[in-house]
């Protein structure tokens, strides 16, 4: 284990950005803890947290400098590896006719600064559905393949964090290149440092740093035992005999669905901010003339009435059948389909769904134990 002084994080930053990287990670934006670029830390939202419960996201100035001791803001980095909007052809008359090409957008190599272990597992799951599969997304591949990570772990979840009962975190589990561990107390401010990869070795080589000491390791451990103890919610973990997967297919006919439809708006926000929800649709656009059209994919949403339009009409027209296909695929069918859950336990869809409804709670009650 390697340690780094947080001024060092500059240096860092300042690596990647001359190896080529467009370098993002957290920083404050419009009242909350946004993913952007960065050129320095002292762009990173040292001296904020955050405070989340069900409808609610706050930012909460720490007594403190610590610069990731937030959870998961209101983007995933899924923003970046599958973006919500994303030109595929262009089509243009000429003397021969109509001529297609495939649209050539500018893929950027990302290096991804304070990945959470939760939104880590978050894109491993996203690549069993778009790269690890029968048919690779391109443009997909090409974003995710070069992606350079430095996770950070998790010392601070919030009251909508679930992450342990999922398996992700608040360690990270592989999948970086780097991986810190922040520590801040009246000795100053640094991280513990692993390299995941031969690449992060290199990185973590140009960057000012020495062999962390036994006391700096032991305790980023205890903080990590410390963050797991105080996740804010939990699915499964309060019901162990409980298979979630059969509960879910075995109460297509609940009362539950159409309770919680009476509060659902379908309004998508909890597929939007889902950093595993991968469906998309495509949209045909032409300009004034008719001689340029455009196809674009943009994110869509099992909440959308015409989601599930096949011929002749809708297959899902309820809410109540839109909120148990999300719900059901996300712990259930996501197991049949790509061999995990599509649940990491990031709690955005519970902080961001504007009316509150929690997909712990959801599950809790269908299970029975709760009221
Ligand atoms: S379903 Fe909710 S808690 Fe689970 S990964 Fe998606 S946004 Fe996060
Ligand atoms: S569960 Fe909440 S966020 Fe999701 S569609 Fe319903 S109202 Fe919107």
């Amino acid at each position: 284990m390697e340690l780094v002084e947080h001024d060092d994080l500059d240096v860092l930053i300042r690596v990647l950005l001359d190896q080529g990287y467009t370098v993002v990670g957290p920083t404050v934006r419009d009242s909350a803890i946004v993913l952007a670029e960065l050129t320095g830390a002292d762009q990173l939202p040292s001296g904020w947290g955050v405070a989340t419960d069900a409808g609610s996201y706050r930012l909460v100035a720490r007594d403190d400098s610590a610069a990731f001791a937030h959870s998961a803001g209101p983007q995933s980095w899924k923003s970046f590896i599958h973006p919500a909007h994303e030109r595929i052809t262009t089509s243009d008359w000429d003397e021969s006719g109509m001529v297609f090409r495939a649209a050539a957008e500018p893929r950027p190599r990302y290096a991804f600064l304070g990945v959470r272990p939760c939104d880590l597992a978050a894109m491993g799951v996203l690549d069993g559905v778009l790269a690890r599969c029968a048919y690779p997304d391109p443009g997909y591949t090409a974003r995710r393949d070069g992606v350079f990570v430095v996770a950070v772990n998790c010392t601070e979840p919030a009251a909508t964090c679930f992450c342990v009962s999922m398996g992700g975190g608040p360690r990270a589990q592989g999948g970086y290149d780097l991986v810190m561990t922040e520590r801040v107390d009246d000795t100053g401010h640094r991280y513990v440092v692993e390299a995941g990869s031969e690449a992060g070795r290199r990185v973590l080589d140009s960057v000012p740093h020495r062999t962390a000491d036994a006391a700096d390791v032991e305790a980023a451990d205890a903080d990590l035992t410390a963050a797991a103890e105080r996740m804010g919610r939990d699915v499964g973990r309060a019901m162990p005999e409980i298979d979630l997967r059969q509960l879910l297919a075995d109460n297509r006919e609940s009362p539950l669905w159409d309770e919680v439809a009476s509060r659902c708006l379908s309004c998508a926000n909890c597929t939007m901010v889902c950093p595993t929800c991968f469906c998309t649709t495509t949209e045909d656009v032409t300009d004034l003339t008719g001689d340029h059209a455009e196809r674009w994919r943009r994110w869509d949403s099992c909440f959308n009435a015409d989601f599930s339009y096949l011929h002749g009409g809708a297959v899902r027209t309820s809410t109540a059948s839109r909120y148990r296909q999300w719900i059901s695929h996300k712990l259930s069918t996501w197991h049949d389909q790509f061999g995990t859950s599509g649940c990491v336990g990031c709690g955005r869809c519970v902080t961001w769904c504007p009316v509150g409804i929690d997909i712990t709670e959801e599950a809790a009650k269908l299970a029975g134990s709760h009221d």
